[in-house]
């Protein structure tokens, strides 16, 4: 009788280019896909309702990519521990295979399962699909993991990179094993069943489908000039594929030999550079989650201790302005509205958000990194933590003090004020000079609050509470 063997999805909702899965299907087992929406993670203290709802859909999706492969995606709604050791007795399956996590949770996690499934004599297999270069085979010179990212670029950029795998089919299970998923098979949810709400259409459409013709069109347009045009938030010019690399919607692979597709045709040295720095993109990626992978401490608090004595504010009032776009500083709220109400925001606002909370708010930057996790649809803990722990100078970058001008940003930028425009409707008639500085006439100001702080004024006071913790 042929074995049945579980495949686990986690973050790699797709069944082409998927290494774990790939190894489970040549073990000539049959294999079943499963998928637990755990109610631990569906709290939405911790979770999106975008993240949620681009995860249902492509789980949808996914389950009609099993079904065209001859496969069978269960999706189950129970505690993970629980709900795998339920499913393998079940289906008196011979292994669980899944691929590696960096998060610190989900590492725990697995080592209760191992110890779970070794007691009644179950295999328990897991393989490096996220990353093109596994935490485990990227040290220093000194052998020691990576700290700062210019040396991990030199020697990641420098080694081979594996090709993309071929879609899977799958073996026909057997009526038994089709008796039992029967009887466990429940629609899936809805976004209300679980708890959450959202309308607004997403960034990327879900699945991998879309993924893929987003990189096919990235990758044979806009990566030619990403080089200057990422820095500007009005322009369509990032690949907006966060979602998908979040979720394993595409392989990293697949998007690696689409990068090196587009060098291979690109004819001019800006088109070369445009695609070289889309790679560092993808390796600043790498570096946050081999970071997270060795210092999972990290999701606990600053990588440089000194942080942890910072007089941090708890000034509810002005967090709340920074989360709803009311801070008086345009580029700010514009950002903080675009993440409200799409779930996304471009990177460049992202650093300049963050920077205004904790540089000029001095709020701690852990209270921005939950927001941005209940609110991205990409909000992923190893990019999440770097970005914040980089924009508030706790984190393993070098430059010890790194403070943004709203105004400076935006000039630079947003200069024509297209992006400020579009988010904050309500100045939409004022001067550009005027707007982009956040000098709003009174008049004009149409319920547009006042800036809450005055950035001059507490820039220096984050300076001088610095020197103090230095000292
Ligand atoms: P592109 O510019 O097209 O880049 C391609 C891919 O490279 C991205 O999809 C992403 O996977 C990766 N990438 C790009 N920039 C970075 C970066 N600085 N760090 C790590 N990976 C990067 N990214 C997330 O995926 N999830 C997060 O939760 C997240 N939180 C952030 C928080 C802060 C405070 C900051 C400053 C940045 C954060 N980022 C996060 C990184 C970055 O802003 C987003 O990855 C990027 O804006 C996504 O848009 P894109 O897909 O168009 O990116």
């Amino acid at each position: 009788m042929t074995n049945t063997v579980l495949f686990w999805h986690r973050r790699d909702l797709r069944i082409v280019d998927n290494v774990g899965l790939d190894a489970a299907v040549q073990t000539g087992a049959m294999v079943l896909g499963v998928f637990c929406l755990d109610p631990t993670y569906l709290d939405p203290q911790k979770i999106a309702p975008a993240q949620v709802d681009y995860v249902l859909k492509s789980l949808q999706l996914l389950q009609q990519d099993y079904a065209a492969a001859g496969g069978q995606l269960l999706v189950i709604r129970q505690p993970t521990i629980a709900g795998i050791r339920d499913l393998m007795t079940g289906l008196a399956a011979t292994a669980l295979y899944c691929n590696e996590s960096v998060e610190p949770y989900f590492r725990q996690q697995d080592q209760q399962i191992e110890v779970l499934l070794k007691e009644r004599g179950i295999d328990f297999k897991r393989f490096w699909d996220h990353l093109l270069q596994p935490p485990e085979t990227i040290y220093s010179g000194s052998n020691q993991p990576y700290t700062v990212y210019t040396p991990y670029w030199r020697n990641w950029q420098s080694r081979s990179k594996a090709a993309p795998l071929e879609v899977v089919k799958f073996l026909k299970l057997s009526a038994m094993a089709q008796t039992a998923i029967d009887q466990l098979t429940t629609p899936l949810p809805t976004l209300a069943e679980l708890g959450f709400t959202w309308e607004p259409p997403q960034i990327l459409a879900a699945g991998t489908a879309a993924a893929q013709q987003r990189l096919e069109l990235f990758t044979a347009t806009a990566i030619n000039s990403y080089d200057v045009d990422r820095n500007f938030p009005a322009i369509d010019g990032t690949s907006t594929l966060s979602p998908a690399l979040a979720w394993g919607t595409i392989g990293i692979r697949t998007v690696w030999q689409a990068t090196s597709r587009a060098m291979y045709r690109a004819s001019s040295d800006e088109a070369r550079q445009g695609i070289i720095t889309w790679q560092q993109e993808i390796a600043w990626r790498e570096f946050y989650h081999q970071a997270l992978y060795h210092f999972p401490q990290l999701l606990s608090g600053p990588y440089r201790p000194l942080w942890n004595d910072f007089p941090w504010s708890d000034d509810q009032a002005r967090f709340a302005a920074w989360c709803q776009g009311q801070t008086g500083y345009p580029i700010v709220d514009a950002a903080m509205r675009q993440l409200n109400q799409t779930g996304w925001m471009h990177n460049r606002c992202r650093m300049i958000v963050a920077s205004f909370l904790t540089k000029d708010l001095m709020i701690n930057w852990q209270w921005g990194e939950q927001y941005f996790m209940q609110t991205l649809v990409d909000g992923e803990p190893a990019a999440n933590n770097g970005g914040w722990q980089w924009s508030a100078s706790s984190g393993m970058d070098p430059k010890p003090l790194r403070i943004f001008n709203p105004s400076t940003q935006a000039q630079k930028f947003d200069a024509q004020g297209d992006y400020i425009r579009q988010w904050l409707p309500e100045l939409r008639s004022i001067d550009t000079k005027d707007l982009i500085i956040g000098k709003i006439p009174s008049l004009w100001r149409a319920g547009y609050p006042e800036p809450i702080v005055d950035h001059n004024i507490q820039q220096r006071e984050f300076k001088r509470l610095y020197q103090l913790l230095k000292t």
